[in-house]
């Protein structure tokens, strides 16, 4: 399976970091081996002093598919879920700077977390319309609505499928909302969908 990682998709994340809008979605992808294990806490590695926390709300793909349409996008997935896109913040600047590829930021062992629960289609009342947040050691850190995104769902998954064939078990991480910060050791993470706790975890 892959990750598909969806860059600057919320509009305050944008200013927030000072980037552009971007005329495309930003495309990046993290492999198998960067999904946190089950249960696992997430260690800091020590190539980084500032690994930041992003919470995303995850589409997982059901069906193959290639250059799908927008309007049959929704045949492709059932399951929503919510993650953590793990960055290097310090190590993606130098790389930015030089125009370099992200992949040392984003794709290190542990980097995408993956929550257990995940909640179907028919138990959302609207997945355009969904509020998630993250909550590190109790307090809110990151709140989003899925009415927020720059691409829809559905236009996501029309956008990467032009680019790279969808298999069964793939996972889209949708993009993340402001409020963006660095982990320390002993900090936890919660993160939830409306009222429904989706994952938590422990930083070391
Ligand atoms: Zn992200």
């Amino acid at each position: 399976m892959k990750i598909i990682c969806i860059g600057r998709n919320y509009t305050d994340h944008i200013s927030e970091l000072q980037n552009e809008k971007p005329e495309d979605p930003v495309i990046f992808l993290k492999p198998d081996t960067s999904i946190l294990l089950k249960n696992q806490p997430f260690f800091i590695p020590d190539f980084s002093d500032q690994v930041h926390y992003e919470v995303e709300v995850l589409v997982k793909i059901k069906k193959v598919g290639k250059h799908i349409q927008e309007k049959f996008a929704y045949k492709y997935y059932d399951q929503i879920g919510l993650g953590i896109d793990f960055t290097a913040r310090d190590l993606q600047q130098k790389l930015k700077e030089k125009a370099l590829p992200w992949e040392k930021a984003k794709a290190f062992d542990g980097a995408a977390v993956i929550g257990e629960k995940w909640l179907s289609i028919d138990e959302v009342s609207d997945i355009n319309m969904l509020n998630f947040r993250l909550e590190k050691n109790g307090e809110t850190v990151q709140k989003g609505d899925t009415g927020m995104m720059l691409w829809k769902i559905d236009e996501l998954i029309a956008y990467v499928s032009q680019f790279f064939t969808l298999k069964i078990g793939d996972i889209i991480f949708t993009g993340t909302p402001s409020g963006v910060g660095r982990v320390m050791p002993e900090d936890k993470l919660t993160g939830f969908i409306e009222d429904k706790q989706i994952f938590s975890i422990q930083i070391k």
